[in-house]
């Protein structure tokens, strides 16, 4: 299993610092399927996104908004004050790691530790764009050890 941990906000949703549209950007969305149907990769939602609704509810939502690829799950909530959004994805790859043969983590935030080594780090201006996407197609078909 392939797995692309998807943040919303700066990756499907550009952000440019004065209007917060909270609406995704048809190129972005273009550019992850793109970016799954060349690999069969499937995605875990790691953005803050994730606490708004049920993983049904999220599910739909990214369906409306256009994303083809199968969406298998969200990376636990760690509550504590200096836990990381690397430190909650590397949570959710222990508890799966039988199933997982290579991962990307696509996000605009500048800090994945101790996952830095597959942060595709996005544009928050521009979200997700096709250098990303070669960069994250490299590391999704490269095994890697978990
Ligand atoms: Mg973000």
């Amino acid at each position: 299993m392939r797995i692309v941990f998807l943040d919303f906000d700066g990756v499907l949703i550009p952000m440019d610092g004065t209007t917060i549209s909270r609406k995704p950007a048809p190129s972005c969305i273009a550019v992850l399927n793109a970016i799954t149907e060349q690999t069969g990769a499937q995605i875990v939602i790691s953005s803050s996104w994730r606490h708004t609704g049920s993983i049904d509810e999220l599910r739909a939502m990214l369906r409306g908004w256009g994303v083809r690829a199968t969406v298998i799950g969200k990376t636990p909530a760690i509550h504590s004050v200096d836990v990381t959004r690397g430190q909650e994805i590397a949570a959710w790859l222990k508890a799966n790691r039988d199933g997982v043969e290579c991962f990307a983590i696509l996000d605009d935030d500048s800090e994945m530790r101790p996952l830095s080594a597959y942060h595709v780090r996005t544009e928050k201006k521009l979200g997700l764009i096709k250098a990303d996407a070669d960069r994250a197609i490299e590391l999704l078909t490269l095994p890697v050890a978990v």
